[in-house]
């Protein structure tokens, strides 16, 4: 952009799910918004582009999605797109392991929640009774906890000791809460705080039925919300830039005035919400008040592979994969009723602290292996094209204590607020906790 100045309502710093709700949130109210992307498209961190000659549609990660997800629900609402989001009636978790053993976690249609997870984890395979008995001083301490913060005596431990300390069996971790533990918070067990843990099992088990389903993306990411988020924007008077950089903000009498851009550029506006990471916020040049120890928060990278395969390899959604480096696998045919011979499937390696350092030919290897011992179908598979996504920063790594560097979403200072996955939502750092924030940011302008 050509250095000049430029005025609206609010500038929004980011075109991901937090950015694009904020400002469709404030579009509607009647307000000018413009937002600022670096990146020549929105979509942030959940996003899908074509992949060229493969005929590949790829998303930079497979994002699985929950009914509790409200913030998420009424964004997609809004802007006409939630018939792209699939939300699952049964809730349904396959699990499969080297050497072929199955498991199933199927929680009864016909029991009132929670008791339909409870019936579910009572029913699942490969974990004896007597470890079983020990749910009953989990159900205890999560309904302990579940309004408010969590405590600090609990966000201090990691979900390992928070599970162990409850007499939960190691085995039954690792057939149950640790799959879910590292797909929600994207860091091993023995790494992450139990508060961000605590905060998604108490919404899935005590927020009904409908909090507990799993939802998918019927469609690529960017098609699920990203143009729909900037056409419902534009369409209200607002923009969204591309290929703009904010460098710095401008303050003026302790209140924060518009933002610079790496072009040079002025935008000015009487409020600015950032949505950026954590990591990219940092870099800016920004006013001493906005400085603090959220600049200590770290990223925890995912990598993912979309597979397109001569053959069908599995039948369900998706499958939980136990005690290999691949964490979970997705059926795209499935979830996204594409009509083929053969069957696309991504899989997932979360908390890839050690796979992200890998060539790709190296995660390929890694991956075929794992699926191979746990689909056997996959073995014999030929592979018609494969696409290898690193995402380094993929989300904020929640350490013990990092609760309290969260800010809350709507603070700041005068003229300026946060926002984004990593604010203190009460959620982990999800699609869901930067939708909430969004909203949070937009209600608090508009509230004046
Ligand atoms: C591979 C992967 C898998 C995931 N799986 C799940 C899942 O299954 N379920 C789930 O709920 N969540 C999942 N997540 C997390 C989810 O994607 C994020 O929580 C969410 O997308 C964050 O949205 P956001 O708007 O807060 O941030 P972002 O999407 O990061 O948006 C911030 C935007 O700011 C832009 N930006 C940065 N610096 C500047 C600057 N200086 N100027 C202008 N613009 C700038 C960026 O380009 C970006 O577009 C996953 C993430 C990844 C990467």
């Amino acid at each position: 952009m050509a250095s000049g100045t430029e005025r609206a309502d609010v500038l929004v710093l980011g075109a991901g799910f937090a950015g694009l709700a904020c400002a469709a949130e404030l579009a509607r109210a009647g307000r000018r918004v413009l937002v600022l992307e670096k990146a020549p498209r929105a979509g942030g961190r959940a996003r899908s582009w074509r992949e060229p000659g493969a005929g590949l549609d790829v998303d930079n990660g497979q994002h699985l999605f929950m009914g509790c997800y409200r913030a998420t629900r009424r964004f997609l609402e809004m802007i006409g797109t939630a018939d792209r989001l699939e939300i699952i009636p049964e809730v349904v978790v396959d699990y499969a392991e080297p050497g072929g053993r199955r498991d199933r976690l199927a929680c009864p249609g016909w029991l009132p929640a929670p008791l339909h997870l409870a019936a579910g984890l009572l029913g699942l395979g490969g974990v004896g009774l007597r470890e079983k008995a020990a749910l009953l001083g989990f159900d205890q301490a999560l309904k302990a906890l579940r309004r408010g913060p969590v405590p600090e005596g609990v966000e201090r431990l990691t979900v390992r000791e928070w599970l162990t300390g409850l007499g939960l069996s190691r085995n039954f971790q690792t057939r149950f809460f640790d799959p879910a533990a590292v797909g929600i918070l994207n860091e091993s067990p023995e790494t992450a705080s139990a508060a961000g843990f605590v905060q998604a099992l108490r919404e899935m088990f005590f927020s009904g039925r409908d909090a507990s389903r799993f939802a998918l993306a019927r469609t690529g990411l960017s098609e699920l919300y990203a143009q729909a988020a900037r056409e419902f924007v534009e369409a209200r008077g607002g923009r969204v830039a591309f290929g703009v950089k904010a460098a710095g903000l401008i303050e003026e009498g302790g209140r924060v005035r518009g933002v610079l851009d790496e072009a040079g550029a002025r935008h000015e506006a009487w409020f600015v919400v950032s949505t950026l990471p954590p990591w990219d916020l940092k870099r800016l040049d920004l006013p001493a008040p906005l400085r603090g120890s959220w600049e200590d928060l770290r990223p925890a990278p995912i990598v993912g592979v979309t597979w397109r395969l001569d053959r069908p390899v599995m039948a369900e959604r998706f499958v939980g994969l136990i005690g290999t480096e691949t964490h979970w696998v997705f059926n795209k045919t499935r979830i996204h009723g594409l009509e083929e011979s053969g069957q696309t499937v991504a899989a997932v390696i979360s908390a890839a602290h050690g796979a992200v350092a890998r060539s790709p030919n190296d995660i390929l290897a890694v991956m075929r292996r794992d699926l191979s011992a746990c689909l056997p179908a996959f073995a014999d598979a030929k592979v018609l094209a494969a696409k290898v996504v690193k995402e380094p920063r993929a989300t904020l790594s929640p350490a013990p204590g990092d609760e309290a560097r969260r800010p809350e979403p709507g603070s700041g200072m005068p003229g300026f607020l946060f926002a984004g996955d990593w604010t203190r939502t009460g959620l982990p750092a999800t699609i869901e906790s930067a939708c909430a924030s969004g909203f949070a940011a937009a209600e608090k302008i508009l509230r004046g």
